[in-house]
């Protein structure tokens, strides 16, 4: 659940784009008119009620010309192949320029909103507005369209991370994902599912509207394989044309008013969504109406009851609050709370690698990992996923690398700044890195992998910020180790005794953890086990006796690495492999 309400509004600005593929840059051409002051009107209104929203802006409008190269406009962009236009897509684009052909040119546009107060969220809507659903858009037209937009607004110094499909109706997601957008604006209620014929689907709208039904109200679907959250639609802003002229205005806000109460109730999503010529046609009532919603929400907002925000913001806050894996949640709080307790143990002047169980464990793991770089070139930049007080983060440094550290723990992050205050780290979900693919030469994640349950989504997504060739060094925690916190552990989780452990974790055998780095599409796999015995056991009844033992059977214990069928009986796995380079 939500802190509180959110209502949010989503723009679809694509004037003769949207349409022309029925004709509509002809049969519209009244509404295409007005639409320069129309969003400026609404960027007056967003100002007077300081409200932001997401302008989600067809790509060709942030050229102010194009032209044609070898006979063919935009060759850059695989056409649509849509079967109700048979033509070339670009055939209704004039390839001129903003003061000839206003219609297909929005530059004037694009700083208008860019420029507004308050900040706008400037969006994606597609570059050439293809149906995205359709099977006429295939999955080049889908990436050909989409890096073009990427590219257009990179070079006027817009970020893109939020997108609505042409006809709302989604479709080639990984695109979407790979172009580095986040968000998304979904379907909502039946009307705009792809069940039954248009036009039933039209008219059942329209009753809906006509009845001023309250809106549903949603909630972010997170679309953990690919990334991306969707946002389902609530409500279209009708416009005042043909059977839509049907509806009373006052009704235009008396659904929104009802799904912003709903949204306040139910700590949901308002999410209410355009087109600027929605105000084309009996524009002063419609304004009117829209300014009450604006009102009503920002009175709601005043009262502390409403946030309103833009569909990045709404982002932004999933991104903090939403964690992803239901291991998880337990386990950063647990971290939370022994922020200190883990920073002592790894504190390097107190450190006696015989004192403990968990200390020599970090031994073995130290003395692989330093194996581990000393095959890495010196200079590389290596990531650490869940580097905790970030011990082995200021290691890598210290081994002459560059370094990045994440963690989810915000106590631990606090307690690696202050013991490596040069030692950069960033406060991330590991199953959503913030960087982008192919960043790091090298990763190394210690004692991570066993706090989520959902362990490919975290390996996959590793594998998608090292470099092909790059080089992963990971532990994982042995189910049948002989310390026998494996079976206890899992045990307590079977059997739901969440009272005695401090959280459930993942163990793996030799076998399970080899297939799941696999399946995530690593190659090269070596996996080693280190360090035997039910150390952690005795730990608590003799200290100084374990203590001992560890000392006196160090190289004993070495020797067992060798010995590959004793690997399921350690007290720690480490593997190391290789995102293999693609040929
Ligand atoms: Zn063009």
């Amino acid at each position: 659940m939500l802190e509180k309400g959110i209502f949010t509004i989503s723009i679809d600005t694509e004037l003769a784009w949207g349409t022309f593929d029925h004709g509509g840059h002809i049969k519209y051409r009244e509404a295409y008119e007005k639409y320069r002051f129309i969003i400026a009107r609404l960027l007056e209104l967003f100002k007077g009620y300081e409200i932001s929203a997401t302008w989600a802006i067809v790509g060709h409008l942030f050229l102010d010309s194009c032209h044609k190269e070898n006979g063919r406009l935009h060759p850059d962009i695989v056409r649509p192949k849509h079967n109700w236009f048979p033509g070339d897509w670009f055939s209704c684009d004039p390839g001129t320029n903003l003061s000839k052909d206003k219609f297909w040119y929005g530059s004037d546009i694009v700083n208008m909103i860019k420029d507004a107060i308050p900040q706008q969220e400037i969006a994606s809507h597609s570059f050439c507005h293809p149906v995205f659903s359709d099977k006429g858009c295939s999955k080049e037209t889908a990436e050909s369209d989409i890096a073009k937009c990427v590219s257009l607004a990179k070079e006027k110094g817009i970020e893109l991370n939020s997108f609505t499909f042409p006809r709302n109706s989604p479709g080639h997601l990984d695109i979407l994902s790979k172009y580095g957008f986040k968000i998304f604006r979904g379907k909502g209620d039946v009307y705009e599912s792809n069940l039954g014929p248009e036009i039933i689907k039209k008219t059942l709208r329209l009753l809906n509207d006509m009845a001023a039904s309250r809106p549903p109200v949603v909630m972010p679907n997170i679309i953990l394989d690919k990334g991306l959250i969707e946002i389902p639609s609530s409500m279209l802003f009708r416009f005042a044309y043909g059977a839509s002229k049907l509806i009373p205005h006052g009704f235009r806000f008396k659904r929104a008013k009802k799904g912003i109460d709903a949204a306040i109730k139910q700590k949901k999503i308002f999410h209410l969504w355009f087109h600027p010529t929605s105000f084309a046609w009996d524009s002063e009532n419609i304004f009117r109406e829209f300014e009450r919603i604006l009102n009503y929400a920002s009175e709601h907002q005043g009262k502390k009851e409403l946030n309103i925000f833009t569909l990045r913001e709404i982002r932004r806050l999933c991104q903090s609050n939403v964690i992803r894996d239901s291991f998880n949640p337990v386990s950063i709080s647990m971290h939370d709370d022994r922020a200190n307790i883990f920073a002592k143990e790894y504190s390097e002047d107190l450190r006696d690698y015989y004192k403990s169980a968990f200390q020599f464990g970090r031994k073995k793991i130290e003395d692989a990992l330093l194996g581990f770089l000393s095959n890495l070139d010196k200079g590389r930049v290596i990531l650490d996923v869940g580097c905790g007080a970030g011990y082995y983060t200021n290691l890598i440094k210290k081994q002459g690398f560059r370094c990045m550290g994440v963690d989810r723990s915000e106590n631990m992050i606090r307690k690696l700044k202050s013991s490596y205050p040069d030692v950069p780290v960033k406060m991330a979900d590991a199953m959503n890195l913030p960087f982008s693919d192919s960043s790091f030469d090298a990763v190394i994640s210690i004692e991570t992998l066993r706090y989520f349950k959902n362990r490919e989504l975290l390996l996959k997504e590793i594998f998608r910020v090292i470099k092909p060739g790059g080089y992963v060094f990971i532990t994982a925690a042995p189910l049948f180790s002989l310390n026998l916190y494996g079976i206890y552990n899992t045990l307590c989780r079977l059997f739901k005794l969440r009272s005695i452990v401090s959280c459930y974790q993942s163990f793996e055998t030799v076998a399970s953890f080899k297939k799941i780095l696999e399946k995530s599409g690593f190659s090269n796999i070596s996996i080693r086990a280190h360090f035997w015995g039910p150390y952690f056991v005795l730990d608590k009844i003799n200290p100084h006796l374990s203590s001992k033992l560890i000392k006196r059977f160090e190289k004993f214990d070495d020797k067992l690495s060798e010995i590959k069928l004793l690997g399921n009986l350690s007290n720690h796995l480490i593997a190391v492999m290789k995102r293999p380079v693609k040929l």
